[in-house]
């Protein structure tokens, strides 16, 4: 069965009175009224709330005392407050459930476009925070996974996954196919900033909550990923990687490992491709959790 809501009668003036969606104190609202005269029909429902002290229904016999309930747009223009489960029961279940729904769906919209004002205040931050340096990090420990993978064969991989080889964790393996990430946040945060000025149709609003949940996800790949990088990228996994080629059948390819007072570098040899060289730099400490807050913070 289909329910019409009754908009027509003072819609308007409902739309303009209708503040907030959830409210903390729902006893102190213009036009409220204590009593509803029986078969008074509602219009729409204003907002909802969820209080610690208890605010009478006017709508049953007993005027019930209630934490939870809804302020009713009635069809005389007036207000009232109705408690959760008398609703039912004064407005029939149908036209309760589908003022209820119309309802959550302007809340949900009304949290959904809190959360995007919330991401596009956070955004320039984190475009800042996004620098070419991880960009050239990202590119180079990406070179050397896949360095590895080229002269690491199946059987020596395998011994890496099952913990042979000490401080390389098998889930490197799992990073050698890994596509740079950083590249594509900055493309994402650009594209975002750029959409801050449009107005925030459902269409629009809908794709940015999609985009918002993109952009965490990438931000949360890349602070594992940076976070495995760190903890492999030391002089001592290195030294044990080194050693562990060594023990593998000789094939024309060498790691080593050179080690100059702080500095220390990683070097591939490969036939017929020369030496590649990987310094050792301090740890990136990459705070994807503070980037996703900053994406998250409430505006004042
Ligand atoms: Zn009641």
């Amino acid at each position: 069965m289909t329910v019409t809501i009754h908009v027509g009668f003072d819609a308007k003036d409902f739309s303009q009175k209708s503040g907030k969606l959830f409210i903390a104190d729902p006893a102190v609202q213009e036009g409220l009224v204590p009593v509803v005269a029986k078969g008074t029909k509602p219009v729409t429902y204003l907002n909802s709330y969820n209080v610690a002290d208890q605010v009478h229904c006017a709508f049953c016999d007993s005027h019930q005392r209630h934490n939870r309930g809804f302020t009713v747009g009635l069809e005389d223009g007036s207000i009232a407050l109705c408690g959760n489960k008398c609703a039912e029961g004064f407005f029939g279940a149908d036209t309760a459930r589908a003022l209820r729904a119309d309802l959550e769906r302007r809340q949900d919209r009304e949290k959904q476009r809190e959360t995007i004002a919330r991401t596009f205040a956070g955004i320039p931050e984190v475009r800042a925070q996004i620098t070419q340096v991880l960009v050239d990090r990202e590119a180079r420990s990406l070179d050397l996974t896949l360095v590895l993978a080229l002269i690491l064969d199946e059987r020596a991989q395998t011994r890496i996954r099952a913990g042979d080889v000490p401080g390389v964790n098998g889930r490197l393996l799992t990073l050698w196919t890994a596509s740079p990430r950083v590249p594509r946040l900055q493309a994402m945060l650009r594209h975002m900033e750029n959409a801050m000025g449009l107005g925030l149709s459902d269409t629009i609003l809908k794709r940015a909550i999609d985009t918002r949940a993109r952009l965490i996800r990438l931000i949360e790949e890349l602070s594992d990923y940076f976070a495995e990088m760190d903890h492999f990228m030391q002089a001592e996994n290195l030294w044990h990687l080194a050693e562990f080629h060594r023990s593998l059948p000789a094939d024309g390819a060498s790691i080593s490992f050179k080690a100059k007072g702080e500095a220390a570098e990683l070097h591939i040899f490969q036939p017929g491709e020369g030496i590649a060289r990987y310094r050792i730099t301090k740890p990136l400490a990459f705070d994807g959790a503070g980037l996703i807050a900053m994406l998250s913070r409430p505006s004042c």
